[in-house]
């Protein structure tokens, strides 16, 4: 998966918050958020967002493979 730029920030996203944002705000979303601008627009913090990340990669999410 090529990286995005984040479309607050313009900062590259990684291939694991990108995926996050499709678990998060669907699959067909173009827009992508690095993960402090994630956690902005959700009102939640980044340790949240990596935590949630963790625990999809533990669950086998496909987005994550
Ligand atoms: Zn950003």
């Amino acid at each position: 998966m090529r990286k995005k730029p984040c479309y607050e920030c313009s900062r590259p996203v990684v291939k694991d918050v990108i995926a996050l944002n499709k678990k998060l705000l669907g699959r067909q979303t173009n827009r992508v958020l690095c993960l402090t601008c994630l956690a902005e627009f959700l009102g939640c913090t980044e340790d949240d967002l990596r935590n949630k990340i963790q625990e999809l990669k533990e669950q086998g999410c496909a987005l994550f493979a």
